[in-house]
């Protein structure tokens, strides 16, 4: 069987062989590069139960509130995202109205954007 010809990395600007997928060793394939994995977003009707229980507990907007205004809350949202290290758990998750959290969530993504 003939070898076919060791060829570069993929990765730019790397000359090392590749030795698997296209990479050498120091550059696996992105697949293989273990992400920080985010905390399990729960769902099901363990997570009913957490909303039921959240907005039992905060049933009006939490920033509204701090902005001096009375709105009914129908978003759990995650103070801290989950794909910014935040847990799944009552203490990091707050009732707001839909509208800020839009806008919280278009804040989230800039963030995650600008960190590319
Ligand atoms: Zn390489
Ligand atoms: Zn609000």
């Amino acid at each position: 069987m003939p070898v076919s010809a060791p060829r570069p990395c993929s990765h730019v600007g790397c000359r090392n062989l590749a030795v698997a997928g296209g990479r050498c060793a120091d550059h696996p394939r992105d697949l293989w590069v273990k992400k920080p994995t985010a905390a399990k977003r729960i769902t099901g009707r363990r997570l009913q139960a957490m909303r039921a229980e959240l907005f039992q507990r905060e049933p009006l907007c939490q920033e509204c509130k701090r902005q001096g205004r009375v709105t009914v809350a129908t978003q759990r949202d995650h103070i801290v995202s989950l794909e910014e290290g935040g847990e799944d758990i009552a203490s990091n998750t707050q009732a707001l109205c839909e509208e800020c959290h839009d806008a919280k969530s278009l804040a989230e993504r800039t963030r995650a954007l600008r960190k590319r």
